[in-house]
Parts: structure tokens; C-alpha cells; sequence
């Protein structure tokens, strides 16, 4: 986005979306708080003792540069907590993603961040979003190394098309079932109406945190992409309760809804430039197909609905070779 509508937006969406953590982290080390700034747009806040039985909070946003509703939300939670910054009652780390695509007002400059939290990265090696994520995941080993058992990861997403749910979160299966069952709660304290349970990585950063730090992380899709400070905030006011709620420790508000709960029933992976899709990128999330329809083509693979119905969530034929182009979720509870 350029300089002028930066400038206009409040100060503390603006030092956000800049990645500028100066007053925030000034209150929390004032009031004894270990505070580090590790990398770029990442920010710690642990308690000045080490303390395995505190919480370590993970929250990121902007992994999307377009994505701009969590930061704005994040930037007035943050700007509050640390107004009182006793209250903070976790180890927190606050990671703004993808700060040079922020900036640019895009999506990404070369490729999706959110593909690179894995070890084999093919074509995508060279670019400048995985040299983005070697930072994110140095940073995140770091601050989870030595942390309690507690351990949460947020990243916070909007959705780029419509949703039949328009709140929903995809939740790692390898997920141990005390910490999925409290994360689970708190996603429905937060409003999320569906969660898809993933079996597999796609490469994403919760994935990561979720398999290799042990932590319970999620990817959460809060409403509609929107610029950056003029996005509705009322859609994300359940989520930013729930997530101010868990920063200061206090016992989880009654889910506001119980969310749906959904399987993934198939990957659809890009295997060649002949794949073709029976839908595409305007498709909303969720959308039912029946038994035998065509999801994909490529070349001899045809992938078909295989139950009675499958709803396809992140449908995008555009994606790189070798990645996912949709889910296939089916509907459990
Ligand atoms: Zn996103």
C-alpha cells in the first residue's frame, strides 16, 4: 500500500502492519516483561523468569499480505493488553508474516508463505518467501525451545472468496486430544462455526508448530479479505474476546457456537499443467458436491466425489505444480 494511506491509518494499526513493536515492547519491559525483537516483525514477551507452567502463545498474521483484518484486530488487542501489562499471563510471541508483501499491499512477492513450512520446497526453493520462512521457523524453534507443555499456535487468516462458514479453522489430526479438545473450545468461544481436520501438511505454518514443536496450532479463516483499515472489525469481536481472554489466563467464555466438524475426505494435488477444475477460484468454501462429480482432471487422474457428498474448501486451480488445489472435507458432527 503506498506511503500516504499508510499514514493515515491509527497508530497502532499502522506500527502493526509496519512491524514496528517499539511502544508495545517499551510497556512490557518497563513492567518486567523479558522482551526481544529475535527477527523483522517478530516480537517476544516472556515472563522474566522461566516458568513451565505459563503458557507459550504463538499468534501470527500477515503470513497473506493481503490479509489484513487480524493485524488491524491483533494491533488494538496488543495496544490495550499492553496498556495494562501485568495482565499478560502467557509467553507470548507476535509474528506480523509476510512484512515486505504487507507493505506491497499483495498477497505474496514471489509465492505462498503458507507453503513453505516444510523441508522439501522443489521449485519454490529459491524464493524469497522461503528465505522468509527459514526467519519465522528459526524464530518460532526459539521461542518454543524450553517453553511448558502449553503450548498454542494462532494463525490468523481472512478468506480471499465467500464462505458457507464464513468463520472456520483447519486443525492439524496429529494434535494430542487434551490440547485439541481445549483448542477446539476455544476456537468456539472465537465464533468458528466449522473445523476441518487435516490430516496431512500442505506446508503450512500451523502444520509445522502443530507436528514439530509440539504445539496446538491452527490455521483460522476470520470472514473476508478487506483493506487495511477499513476492514469490519465487528465480524472478528468474538475472536479477538477469546484471544484476549487466553493472553490474560482467564477461564474460556461458553463456546458461542458449537463448531461443525468436518473430515478431509481427499487432497486435490496439482500434479501437471493439465489439471483442470469443475471449480474454481470463485467457488465459495463449503460448496456440496454429489457422489461421481468431477472435482479435477489431470491428465490419466480424474479425481471424483467419492462419498455421498464432499464439500471443497480452498479451491484454486491456479496454484503451482506439485501443490494442493482444494480440500475435499466431509461433514462428521
Ligand atoms: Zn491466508
Amino acid at each position: 500500500m503506498s506511503a500516504t494511506s499508510m499514514s493515515a491509518l491509527p497508530q497502532a494499526v499502522r506500527a502493526l502492519a509496519e512491524a514496528d513493536f517499539g511502544a508495545v515492547a517499551q510497556r512490557f519491559r518497563e513492567a518486567g516483561f523479558a522482551v526481544a525483537l529475535p527477527a523483522p516483525g517478530i516480537l517476544t514477551v516472556k515472563g522474566a523468569a522461566p516458568d513451565a507452567q505459563r503458557s507459550s502463545v504463538l499468534v501470527s498474521v500477515g503470513v497473506h499480505g493481503d490479509e489484513t483484518g487480524p493485524i488491524e484486530m491483533v494491533a488494538y488487542l496488543l495496544d490495550t493488553l499492553s496498556q495494562s501489562p501485568g495482565a499478560l499471563a502467557v509467553d507470548l510471541m507476535l509474528c506480523v508474516g509476510n512484512i515486505d508483501a504487507i507493505r506491497a499491499g499483495k498477497r505474496f512477492i514471489d509465492a505462498d508463505l503458507n507453503r513453505m513450512f516444510r523441508l522439501e520446497r522443489g521449485a519454490l526453493a529459491g524464493t524469497f518467501e522461503a528465505g522468509r520462512a527459514d526467519v519465522l521457523i528459526a524464530a518460532t524453534r526459539a521461542f518454543f525451545e524450553g517453553s511448558g507443555p502449553q503450548r498454542w499456535h494462532l494463525d490468523l487468516h481472512t478468506a480471499i472468496r465467500p464462505s458457507h462458514y464464513p468463520m472456520f479453522a483447519i486443525v492439524p489430526e496429529l494434535i494430542a486430544d487434551g490440547p485439541r479438545t481445549r483448542l477446539n473450545a476455544w476456537l468456539g468461544e472465537a465464533g468458528i462455526q466449522a473445523i476441518i481436520m487435516n490430516p496431512a501438511s500442505a506446508g503450512t505454518y500451523s502444520y509445522f508448530t502443530a507436528e514439530h514443536l509440539g504445539a496446538a496450532g491452527t490455521t483460522v479463516e476470520l470472514g473476508r479479505v478487506g483493506t487495511l483499515g477499513q476492514n469490519d472489525l465487528s465480524q472478528f469481536a468474538d475472536a479477538s474476546s477469546a484471544l484476549d481472554r487466553l493472553l490474560r489466563g482467564l477461564p474460556a467464555h461458553s463456546a458461542k457456537v458449537e463448531p461443525h466438524v468436518f473430515a478431509t475426505a481427499q487432497s486435490i494435488m496439482k500434479l501437471s499443467d493439465a489439471f483442470t477444475m469443475s471449480v474454481g477460484r470463485e467457488t465459495w468454501n463449503f460448496t456440496a458436491l454429489k457422489k461421481g462429480d468431477v472435482i479435477a482432471s489431470d491428465g490419466d487422474t480424474v479425481y471424483t466425489v467419492q462419498h455421498d457428498e464432499e464439500l471443497v474448501v480452498f479451491p484454486n486451480p491456479d496454484v503451482r505444480v506439485g501443490l494442493r488445489a482444494g480440500i475435499m472435507v466431509v461433514r462428521v458432527s
